[in-house]
């Protein structure tokens, strides 16, 4: 059993404390904290394999309190009789907890996912922007009064569901945490949250900050465990009214067909093996940097990198070459080391499930021009480590191609001309983004609309605004969060009609 002593620094390298972490270890359950009942999980720093702490796991009985406790909160006037602009200041106090917080909460998921301290600082201050913009949002939404048909007044109003079952992957907590909750909070609703196994105690940290804003109890519960467990009692439980899921595109069909048999709507953001695509004409300086930062950054841990890279047959040699020489020189290490551009993968199964897909580019047929082995710097030897690699020399049907990898694996192949360059690139089943890199606003105009993917960047890479809807196609997703529409996502819509006539119905007579 860990104990609060056992999160002090191992090294000087290591900040004086943790003591954010919910210590001892205790999950969030219908607005009370408590020890779950699964069994004991050991959370670990992929940096060096040190154990940050245990958290024991949730289980179906948990799942159980949980949404009763949310389907009662839910329910109380206290919650859902308040007005829009009463539920927006909760979401304001919630954002403020989150700034108030954001250093450590920074810390703590470069902690627990291994990401450079510089990128989870980012996604924290997004997790806090996501609360005020959903508050903004909600101030500002009307329901609708429709044109009538005869003598009454014509409504559509939006309603809570109830209870939403959230659950969410390990590349990005407090983000993909506060894309659910916001929203689903705004709408009126109670929230179950599932993070990934691997990376519990963002979303632990982030209910404690929700639970001290002052909302009524029992409107957040964060249970860590096992998809299988408590992921599936989630999905089954007759009264989660939603699933919201962000993770893999296999697990989200799994899911999908379970909320067939409920008859339960899903939100579904799921895999991607976005194109990156350069073109004869671009500025291959901003190209060359926004290709790396578009597989690179969290070392390619992100459902939107850029992991297969299309370069003009013209200026493909020369390109690559560049691409080589400066990923070459990319910094790998630990998340809070500031030089650091590439930190560890997420855990170490994960880091041999990375390399295994380069053994099997190799088997493929396919040239590693850089990385394609774990760092021998003796430093990251504890480390789940992996050098960026770039592999070239195979075709579009290679399965280093078409399988979402998630790790700092780009594979480059040629095309010639337009035509070639979209057969190519649409040719997967995943449709999640895509990048285009050119001078020619027209090219890149006519090949955004043709491109099957959710989102397009034209001369940037994984820039992203709350306000801007975000999904994929084909099998990358169904439904978008973010922006206006983002909380409809969570709500139902009732129509309401209101009989303005003096005299009954002559129908009766
Ligand atoms: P995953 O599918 O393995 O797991 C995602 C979540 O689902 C985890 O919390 C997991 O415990 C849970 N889960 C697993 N089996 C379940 C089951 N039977 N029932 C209910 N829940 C279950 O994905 P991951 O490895 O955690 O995350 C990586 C994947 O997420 C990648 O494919 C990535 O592309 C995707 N992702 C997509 C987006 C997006 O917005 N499109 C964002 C981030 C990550």
């Amino acid at each position: 059993m860990t104990t609060t002593a056992d999160l002090r620094p191992a090294t000087a390298a290591h900040p004086p404390t943790l003591d954010f972490v919910p210590v001892p270890d205790e999950i969030a359950v219908g607005g009370t904290w408590r020890r779950a009942t699964g069994p004991a999980f050991s959370v670990v720093d992929p940096a060096d394999g040190r154990v940050l702490q245990v958290v024991h796991q949730a289980t179906a009985a948990d799942v159980d309190d949980a949404v009763a406790a949310g389907r009662a909160a839910a329910a109380d006037p206290a919650w859902r009789a308040l007005l829009p602009h009463e539920r927006a200041r909760h979401l304001h106090r919630i954002a403020d907890g989150i700034e108030r917080h954001s250093a450590r909460l920074a810390l703590l998921q470069s902690y627990n996912t291994g990401k450079a301290l510089g990128e989870t600082t980012a996604l924290v201050a997004s997790a806090a922007g996501t609360f005020r913009y959903f508050a903004a949002v909600l101030e500002t939404t009307d329901d609708d009064l429709t044109a009538p048909r005869g003598n009454y007044l014509s409504m559509s109003v939006h309603e809570p569901i109830g209870v939403i079952g959230a659950i969410a992957p390990w590349n990005s907590p407090i983000a993909s945490d506060a894309q659910k909750i916001a929203p689903a909070l705004a709408a009126g609703n109670a929230i179950v949250l599932k993070p990934a196994e691997w990376t519990p105690l963002v979303s632990l940290a982030l209910a404690r900050i929700v639970h001290d804003a002052g909302l009524p109890p029992g409107l957040l519960s964060v249970l860590p465990g096992k998809g299988s467990i408590v992921g599936d009692a989630i999905v089954r439980h007759p009264q989660v009214g939603k699933v919201t899921f962000t993770g893999g595109t296999r697990t989200g069909r799994a899911l999908a067909h379970a909320a067939a048999e409920k008859l339960m709507p899903v939100s579904l953001e799921l895999g991607g093996k976005s194109p990156t695509i350069v073109l004869d004409d671009a500025d291959i300086d901003a190209a060359v940097a926004g290709v790396m930062y578009g597989i690179f950054s969290s070392s390619g841990q992100s459902c939107i990198a850029g992991s297969r890279l299309f370069v003009d047959r013209t200026l493909y040699d020369r390109f690559l070459g560049e691409l080589v020489r400066r990923t070459r020189a990319l910094r790998v290490g630990n998340g809070r080391d500031p030089r650091t551009q590439v930190g560890p993968l997420v855990h170490p199964s994960h880091r041999d499930s990375v390399a295994a897909y380069v053994d099997l580019a190799r088997e493929e047929g396919g040239r590693i021009l850089c990385g394609g082995r774990i760092p021998d710097d003796p430093e990251l030897a504890r480390g789940a480590y992996y050098l960026p690699t770039v592999v070239d020399g195979l075709t579009n049907d290679a399965r280093v191609c078409r399988e979402e990898i998630f790790g700092p694996v780009l594979v480059a192949l040629p095309f010639d001309g337009e035509e070639d360059l979209l057969a190519q690139a649409n040719d997967s089943v995943f449709g999640l983004a895509a990048g285009i890199w050119t001078r020619d606003y027209r090219r890149a105009w006519r090949l955004a609309r043709r491109l099957e993917a959710g989102t397009v960047w034209i001369n940037t890479y994984k820039r992203f605004s709350i306000s801007t809807p975000f999904g994929g196609v084909k099998e990358s997703g169904l439904g978008v969060e973010k922006g206006r529409a983002g909380i409809a996502a969570y709500s139902r819509q009732k129509s309401v009609y209101l009989g303005l006539d003096d005299a009954p119905d002559t129908w009766a007579d």
